[in-house]
């Protein structure tokens, strides 16, 4: 929230915007747009990059380990975007050319996450560069492109849909770490692995610790697709070809946990 407010002022200001995350729990402290609320739907509005960009292991330090660890939840999503981009192209529906370079290059962003998440967990030097550093090289391929779809899919809509729900902010990592956790099942995309790499970096995401009730998520999964598809600018994924009914639900629910 702050970047983003600082985005905006800096962008309808003409000011200089100088950036100094405190937590890496998100993506924004490196991309241009500020991401602000219209009518209750996100919004990515204006330019605003920031000069200098100013890391402070130290700083970052001082926040809980699991702040930052939420960082990985942003890079994660290539997993899940990535295929929800390939399959509206499949079906003639990607919004935007297909780029299967792009996808390409995501998936080495991801194997670079996998190859840190010892360091990531750690919150050492280490994990803490590897994780900006992957969002420099997100914004590498998103930028000339002009979008970001392989890295925000299926699995943020979920977590747009939860917010509307529940009207209350989340830690954006750990949310869209459920996201992948349900989405990645839904499209049937390697989720054990993927599971098994947000526990190994030490994400969280179980709906417990985010005091999501097990209703709340049913009701959402249920809305999801009604959801989408009433929202314009939400791009085709994998909700839009699905059907998520009470016996998916409890089959893809059984292991997470609830308080
Ligand atoms: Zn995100």
């Amino acid at each position: 929230m702050a970047i983003d407010v600082a985005k905006y002022i800096s962008w309808k200001l003409n000011k200089k915007l100088v950036s100094i995350p405190t937590i890496l729990s998100v993506d924004a402290f490196t991309t241009p747009a500020a991401g602000v609320r219209v009518n209750h739907d996100v919004e990515y509005l204006g330019i605003a990059s920031p000069n200098p960009l100013i890391i402070d292991y130290d700083l970052l330090r001082s926040a809980p380990k699991e702040l930052n660890i939420a960082g990985v939840g942003d890079l994660f999503s290539i997993h899940t975007a990535s295929f929800d981009w390939k399959h509206a192209n499949s079906k003639g529906r990607s919004e935007y050319p297909y780029s299967q370079q792009a996808i390409d290059d995501g998936g080495k962003i991801l194997d670079f996450i996998y190859n840190n998440i010892g360091n990531i967990k750690e919150n050492n030097d280490n994990g803490l560069r590897s994780i900006v550093e992957a969002y420099i090289s997100l914004n590498t391929i998103c930028l000339p492109i002009d979008h970001f779809r392989i890295e925000e899919g299926s699995e943020h809509y979920l977590f747009y849909e939860l917010e509307e729900r529940l009207k209350r902010p989340f830690i954006h990592g750990n949310i869209i770490g459920l996201g992948i956790y349900l989405l990645s099942r839904l499209q049937k995309n390697d989720s054990l692995f993927i599971t098994e790499m947000m526990d190994e970096s030490g994400l969280i995401y179980h709906p417990s610790s985010m005091n999501i009730r097990r209703e709340d998520l049913r009701d959402s999964l249920l809305n999801l697709k009604k959801y989408v598809t009433s929202k314009d600018k939400l791009w085709y994924t994998i909700i839009d070809d699905s059907s998520i009914d009470e016996e998916w639900i409890n089959e893809n629910l059984s292991d997470l946990k609830f308080k």
